[in-house]
């Protein structure tokens, strides 16, 4: 199938127009025509090659939301008109224990990414959702619960999962106390998602310039980490604290924060940090730990947790023209929202 997207054809140059074939339809793929695509950090440093590992041409995206067009003869789950969604993933073995634990994040054969991947069939680069269309097969389609808006939920597909799955992990629920480093794309849904979960959150951020947005999305404070009085007045009293920072950073000054036993989870940065010191995590047996998106059907779950309890992105939305003013914004950081490409306006 003949398609259209956005590709970055080196990491100096802009993305641009990009004219490319969809893969022919399997008996078990889904074919998408893709209504709005999330723009994540992570598009970004793909597109620059800042972890090293860009094949190019890529069309980035990985928080896809659209409708069905065509199904293969073996395609069970979903039919013409269906409105589905497309997160990190487009691929695994299936068959490894990772994969029959709902963790195909972790296959032991490794997942296929959305973008930047290897097909497990042909072989062929995988390309994201910064385009017209893509063909999934259907255990890595999501569905969109009805209720959910079509234009917003983009986001959920990776910013929310990744954030979900960490919370999931260390058992956030009801009085739990959760940090949230970095209020961008990841932080702001782990703001709602968390509060959602009936946790008390507070925002941690470089400044108190986005006080007033995450105080609205259900944080109850906001702690500018510059400021040493107020770090340490915050000593001791956080369960979880799941830090988004997108650049090589010391992590230290926040392992204090937490309270015994508490954790401290990555999400953010991949690749460097700054060198550490232990003192902080042996004197209260405290962790520092990471976490990747998460699995399909956890997927689902935040899906389907958003629905249930009105939980929509912040979303900017652009026009796909828009994309490389938009990667210069999220360079700032200074926003506590997501953009979001509509694609209508991208013509084949
Ligand atoms: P955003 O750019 O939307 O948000 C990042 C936030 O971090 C900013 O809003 C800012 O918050 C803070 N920040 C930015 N620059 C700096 C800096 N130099 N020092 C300290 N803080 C900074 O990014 P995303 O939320 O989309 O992604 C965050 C990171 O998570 C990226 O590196 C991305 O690749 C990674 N990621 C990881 C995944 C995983 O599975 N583990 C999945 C998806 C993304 P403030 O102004 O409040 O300080
Ligand atoms: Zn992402």
């Amino acid at each position: 199938m003949k398609t259209v997207g956005y590709a970055a054809h080196d990491s100096e140059k802009p993305l641009e127009p990009y004219h490319f074939e969809r893969r022919a339809l399997r008996d078990e793929d889904v074919s998408i025509e893709i209504l709005y695509c999330g723009v994540c950090h992570s598009d970004l440093h793909t597109a620059e090659n800042d972890w090293g590992w860009t094949q190019y041409p890529v069309v980035p995206g990985h928080e896809i939301v659209g409708r069905v067009l065509e199904v293969g003869s073996g395609v069970t789950k979903y039919k013409v008109g269906d409105n589905v969604a497309v997160g990190c993933m487009v691929d695994s073995c299936l068959s490894c224990d990772q994969c029959h634990n709902g963790e195909e994040q972790f296959c032991r054969e490794g997942m296929v990414g959305t973008y930047s991947g290897q097909d497990r069939i042909s072989g062929e680069l995988t390309q994201g959702g910064y385009s017209k269309h893509i063909v999934v097969r259907e255990e890595f389609v999501l569905s969109v619960p009805e209720g959910l808006d079509l234009a917003k939920c983009a986001p959920i597909l990776c910013a929310g999962i990744t954030t979900y799955s960490p919370l999931r992990t260390w058992n956030v629920g009801p009085g739990s106390r959760v940090g949230v480093i970095g209020l961008g794309g990841l932080g702001h849904m782990a703001i709602k998602i968390a509060a959602a979960m009936g946790a008390h959150v507070t925002a941690i951020s470089r400044s108190d310039k986005k006080k007033q947005q995450v105080l609205s999305y259900g944080a109850k404070d906001l702690l500018v980490s510059s400021d040493e009085d107020a770090m340490q007045a915050h000593a001791n009293q956080f369960d979880v604290i799941i830090n988004t920072i997108p650049v090589k950073h010391d992590f230290t000054p926040y392992i204090p924060l937490l309270d015994i036993d508490g954790t401290q989870v990555l999400v953010g940065q991949v690749g460097e940090l700054e060198e550490t010191n232990s003192v902080p995590l042996l004197m209260g047996r405290r962790r520092v730990a990471g976490s990747l998106i998460g699995g399909i059907a956890q997927t689902q779950e935040i899906l389907d947790f958003c629905a249930l309890h009105n939980i929509l992105p912040e979303v900017e939305m652009i026009k796909m023209d828009q994309i490389n003013d938009a990667f210069d914004k999220l360079k700032q950081g200074d926003m506590a929202s997501r953009f979001v490409i509509d694609m209508s306006s991208l013509e084949v």
